[in-house]
């Protein structure tokens, strides 16, 4: 398994997520913001925000997204 924060997943706040694939700790933060977005959390949305503007550009998002993919997989396993 290994963490990422959801800061580091473009996110706002220090919560961790635990997963053995990217896609995993992905898909974990994204129901985070979700949950986030749904209390009306100013930090997160501001946070969305920003990840909106980079979504409009599948370039940018996918170089963003490969970004975070080596970040993940040059994390250190721990248990
Ligand atoms: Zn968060």
């Amino acid at each position: 398994m290994k963490t990422m924060t959801c800061k580091m997943l473009g996110g706002a706040c220090d919560e961790e997520f635990h997963a053995a694939t990217f896609e995993e700790i992905a898909d974990l933060s994204k129901r985070h913001g979700m949950r986030m977005l749904q209390k009306g959390d100013q930090m997160h949305l501001d946070a969305m925000n920003k990840m909106r503007a980079l979504m409009e550009n599948p370039e940018d998002m996918n170089q963003w997204l490969e970004g975070k993919r080596k970040e993940f997989d040059a994390l250190s396993e721990s248990s």
